[in-house]
């Protein structure tokens, strides 16, 4: 993806920074705050690998067509790679280089023991047959196959991939080192996935989201929320929400939204997503636009779709007081000034979609143990983890006067920081 130009872009009251620019930002306002050293901060400003590789994959009209995939690994000083693989048309280079740099500071937040790492192929999956997608993921895998490893990197869902993708992966590593559960996470459980793994991402956001109204003395009941992208995180996140007694208004996919002021019926539109594979056209709900989604009347917004949706020119319009960042990278930095500016909370990405790294974190132990945890035992954890950093964060943001995605960097980029220090890097 190109970098928009600043005439491309009117509304950016500021020059417009790539994906990368935008979360490289963030870190180094960081080590201003909590005075990091110089070289460490230069070690953190580029990725310590890039792999770019051709896939070519014969599609089911015999055609050749020739994809571009990318692994990012961006610091590895806490532990092996770790970070999900993306199929989207914009999934470039730049934007898988941001990825990874957040997996790095959003495990070291979680004080899981992994490094940041991010891959993406560059395609259209809702285009793609089943087959062609099986394919396109083996060529992916053998591509960046020698980078990988259950003690170097481990691959994990993201957008436009699932359980089945890393069914794939699994297999296809397999076929080159031999039978290696723990080279990914988020697998089907009969394969050696977690339980609870497909849910995490939400529960972990639905858990923060109940926490922060406990923080502002508000209850659930008395939160309208809106949703952006109905896919794994952002279902999930109404489901667990829905049951915590949080009122889902407004939900929307790539094919358009649904507002009901009055509440939406989550599992009646599960049952609708299942027949029309789209939340778009459920009855009982108004039809609105993705645009008219993120500036619905609502307490708490919660992107979880894309990344750069709430930017310099829509940010004014935004009419939630809390901004739950359930995606990666939803709000550019002129987005998140303007919405700082309002007195609009926003509750960042490193922390609310955190529980699924933490989850695929269990799944890697259980693989290596060759033992099993329960439902019950993996969301206790999860809930006790998701609870204590996010009580971490918030104290570190009232301590330091800071915000919480400042407070959330400062914390995580401390510890990677000293963990380089600790290793004899710098
Ligand atoms: P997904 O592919 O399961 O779902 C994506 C959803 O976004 C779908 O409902 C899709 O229709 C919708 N969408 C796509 N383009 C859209 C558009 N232009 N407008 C509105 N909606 C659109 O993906 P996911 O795994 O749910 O991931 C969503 C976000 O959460 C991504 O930013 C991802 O990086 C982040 N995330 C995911 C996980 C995870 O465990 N899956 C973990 C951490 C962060």
């Amino acid at each position: 993806m190109a970098t928009p130009t600043v005439a491309e872009a009117p509304h950016e009251a500021e020059p417009v920074l790539s994906p990368s620019q935008s979360v490289l930002q963030s870190v180094l306002e960081s080590a201003g705050r909590i005075s990091l050293s110089s070289e460490v901060v230069d070690l953190l400003s580029t990725s310590w690998r890039e792999v770019r590789a051709q896939l070519p994959v014969r599609m089911d009209d015999r055609k050749l067509k020739i994809f571009e995939g990318y692994r990012v690994q961006h610091n590895g000083a806490r532990g092996p790679y770790k970070g999900g693989v993306r199929f989207h048309p914009k999934a470039d280079l730049d934007e898988v280089r941001a990825l990874a740099m957040l997996m790095t500071y959003k495990c070291a937040l979680m004080d899981l023991p992994f490094g940041g790492a991010k891959g993406g192929v560059m395609c259209d999956p809702a285009r793609m047959s089943e087959t062609e997608l099986n394919r396109l993921t083996r060529s992916y895998t053998q591509h960046i196959g020698m980078i990988l490893g259950i003690a170097r990197d481990i691959p994990a869902p993201d957008m436009g991939t699932n359980a089945q993708t890393m069914a794939w992966m699994m297999d296809a590593y397999g076929q080159k080192y031999g039978y290696t559960p723990g080279i990914v996470t988020g697998k089907p459980v009969e394969l050696g996935g977690s339980y609870g793994r497909d849910q995490a991402t939400g529960r972990g956001v639905a858990t923060c989201m109940r926490e922060y109204a406990a923080f502002e003395k508000s209850s659930p009941t008395d939160i309208r929320i809106a949703i952006q992208g109905y896919g794994n995180v952002g279902s999930w996140t109404a489901r667990i929400a829905t049951s915590m007694g949080f009122k889902v208004v407004a939900v929307g996919d790539v094919k358009g939204a649904i507002h009901n002021p009055e509440g939406l019926d989550v599992a009646a539109i599960d049952r609708w997503f299942g027949v029309a594979g789209s939340v778009a056209g459920f009855h009982g709900a108004t039809p609105i636009t993705n645009e008219q989604l993120l500036e619905i009347d609502c307490d708490y917004l919660v992107p979880a779709a894309l990344g750069e949706v709430i930017t310099g020119a829509n940010a004014r319009a935004v009419k939630a007081r809390v901004v739950v960042e359930a995606a990666n990278h939803p709000v550019t930095p002129p987005g998140d000034r303007i919405l700082a500016e309002r007195g609009i909370v926003v509750l960042p990405d490193v922390l609310m979609n955190a529980g699924g790294v933490t989850v695929s974190y269990f799944e890697w132990t259980q693989n290596i143990q060759q033992f099993r945890w329960s439902l019950e035992r993996v969301n206790g954890e999860l809930e006790t983890r998701m609870v204590s950093v996010f009580r971490d964060v918030m104290e570190r943001a009232t301590r330091d006067s800071t915000r919480p995605r400042q407070a959330a960097f400062d914390l995580a980029v401390e510890r990677v920081g000293r963990a380089i220090t600790l290793r004899g890097f710098v």
